[in-house]
């Protein structure tokens, strides 16, 4: 059979993030509901779907990313983003392309981090309380996961200034929740092949 095109495709588009918490916040089934419910709007922004600990209902294999909410970065994490207070969330660089020039060369793959203590530090107390946290980690792992991992880039270029993929925004504001045209370009192009970019 020949491959189906776009047109065909099984619309929406659908993305997983996979959700650990391993801080010392607990997180009820109401939390985690709501964590789902702001991802899967800020997906929505651009036409798409996201669920929360669902692997199998991401379109692809690939469109999956795993999250683990810690009290700080743990030790595999650079210094750089363990030791810099403003640094809540950050995207692993784990990836290595096949048969690439560069084969030294890692880019962020689909594994990240958000940090309780980052989040106290930038945001105070309040803002680390079940609710709160659940806000704020449901931003940090839309942006994770689109910014850095699907648009493999391990800083955040201006043409993806603005949106989810905005650099250094306010996780506790109800701004900036959205995917900008220029992001959804390229989310379309991953959706239509079912692959990341290369
Ligand atoms: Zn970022």
């Amino acid at each position: 059979m020949l491959p189906q095109n776009t047109s065909t495709q099984k619309a929406p588009c659908t993305f997983n993030i996979n959700l650990t918490n391993s801080s010392s916040v607990p997180l009820s089934k109401s939390n985690l509901a709501a964590i789902e419910k702001d991802l899967n709007a800020i997906f929505a922004t651009g036409g798409y779907r996201a669920t929360l600990n669902n692997p199998s209902a991401a379109s692809s294999a690939a469109f999956n990313y795993n999250l683990t909410i810690y009290n700080n970065f743990p030790a595999s994490y650079p210094q750089d983003a363990r030791l810099d207070s403003g640094t809540i969330g950050y995207t692993r660089a784990t990836r290595q392309i096949p048969d690439s020039q560069y084969p030294d060369i890692y880019f962020p793959g689909p594994t990240g981090g958000v940090s309780v203590n980052h989040i106290r530090a930038s945001y105070g107390a309040a803002s680390t309380n079940p609710a709160a946290l659940s806000f704020i980690v449901g931003g940090v792992a839309a942006h994770e996961t689109i910014a850095h991992y699907l648009l493999m880039e391990s800083g955040h270029p201006e043409q993806y200034g603005t949106g989810i993929t905005a650099d250094g925004f306010d996780y506790c504001k109800n701004v900036n929740r959205f995917i900008s045209p220029a992001v959804k370009e390229q989310l379309d192009k991953i959706c239509s092949s079912g692959q990341l970019p290369k």
